[in-house]
């Protein structure tokens, strides 16, 4: 570009890229909208042709890569990125409840999830209320006329129960309503829900899936186009997108998923084991555990793997407590969950903290339970240091 004023060449001279072949990596495609170069190929952007994009609201070729890889290992037909978890939720709840509708919700669920059934689904019309799934009949009993939609975690917060997600599909198929299973603890390297009768999967992929503690993301998996497109068409609509940088930091998480996968279940089941044969520690529970009250259910729903994630109760005393957060050198507090080191959470202080005090009592949530998310590092060195912090109590 020559016989330009500066003010247009420092805009327009270095404006495509000169690349012939495939970059290996994807491309951060970090920008608003797509460019056309005349009307017919507009027309090809709303005739839907793929890999064609007009406004990253809209779509961006970053996530439409994770879509695609999210939706292959969940078994699902299609998958719609969301900016965070919680959107993913809201994108699939109103894929199936509108005013007037009924939503059953297990009791045993993410507080955030609970809070927005109750006060922003409450506020479009949408009637909301709780029940344990453990219990056919308790759930049976709980429906109404007018539900269309179950929620269900398939293993519970924070006590890890396994939910037989494969008998709340039934339930709600012969009832006229669907399923909405959040596959965030579980991540499909241990269940795939879709494969057990859910209609809709969704996940906080701020966990699992990205891994690395660094973005915050959500995705909504389902086989019926009629039903995804009503989630991409919301997700556009209401903003709930994800951004070029986080998608293209999720795809990279993704890469290492099965193995880091690999690595938390193994390693949390040793931890499980070696935490309940602690004399500091009175119950731990995880899904492998014989101990555990859902084991049979674990075994049921066919899980070879347990998941990264345990609970466990130890000293109910404030001081005990914290004489053990300090003396461990490398697992930290950090309520969240899921990255690729080993943390610890306190769900009483931090994520039940808002649950009344009766819930929290009829569900052990006390002071002395402890949430570990095991992480990926050596499982001695993860076990070495809970020990230290155990002893620290004593
Ligand atoms: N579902 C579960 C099980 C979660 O633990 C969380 C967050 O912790 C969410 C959904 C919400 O996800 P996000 O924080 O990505 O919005």
């Amino acid at each position: 570009m020559k016989s330009k004023q500066m003010a247009t060449t420092c805009i327009h001279a270095g404006r495509r890229a000169p690349v012939r072949n495939r970059p290996e990596a994807t491309p951060i495609y970090q920008t608003s909208v797509f460019t056309f170069a005349d009307l017919d190929d507009v027309e090809r952007f709303f005739a839907g042709e793929q890999g064609t994009y007009l406004y990253s609201r809209y779509g961006n070729p970053n996530c439409s890569v994770v879509e695609a890889a999210i939706a292959a290992m969940e078994g699902g037909a299609d998958a719609v990125v969301t900016s965070s978890g919680m959107a993913a939720i809201l994108c699939a709840l109103l894929a199936f409840a509108k005013a007037g509708d009924h939503v059953l919700c297990s009791d045993e669920i993410y507080g955030a999830t609970a809070t927005l059934l109750q006060t922003e689904l409450q506020k479009l019309g949408v009637e909301c209320s709780f029940v344990s799934c453990h219990q056919e009949e308790n759930v049976i009993a709980a429906i109404r006329p007018n539900t269309r939609a179950l929620f269900a975690e398939v293993v519970t917060n924070p006590l890890i129960s396994v939910v037989d997600i494969g008998m709340l599909a039934r339930i709600a198929h012969e009832r006229g309503a669907k399923l909405i299973v959040d596959n965030t603890f579980t991540t499909p390297y241990v269940v795939r829900p879709l494969e057990k009768g859910a209609d809709l999967v969704i996940h906080s992929v701020t966990k699992y899936l990205n891994g690395h503690n660094d973005v915050v993301a959500g995705v909504v998996v389902g086989n019926d186009p009629a039903v995804m497109d009503d989630a991409r068409q919301r997700m556009k609509l209401m903003g709930l997108n994800l951004g070029p940088f986080a998608a293209w930091l999720v795809e990279r998480g993704l890469k290492t998923f099965a193995l880091r996968m690999r690595q938390h279940c193994a390693n949390a089941e040793k931890v499980a084991r070696f935490l309940q044969s602690h004399p500091m520690v009175s119950k731990v529970y995880y899904p492998l555990l014989e101990s555990h009250r859902t084991f049979a259910v674990a075994e049921r729903l066919g899980l070879h793997a347990g998941g990264g994630m345990l609970s466990f109760v130890t000293s109910e005393e404030t001081e005990k407590l914290n004489r053990m957060f300090r003396a461990m050198e490398m697992i930290v507090i950090a309520p969240s969950l899921a990255g690729i080191a080993t943390t610890m959470s306190h769900p009483l202080r931090t994520s039940h903290r808002l649950l009344a005090k009766e819930k929290q009592r009829e569900l052990g949530i006390t002071n002395g339970l402890i949430r570990l998310s095991v992480g990926i590092e050596a499982p001695e060195d993860i076990i070495a240091d809970l020990a230290k912090g155990l002893a620290a109590m004593e």
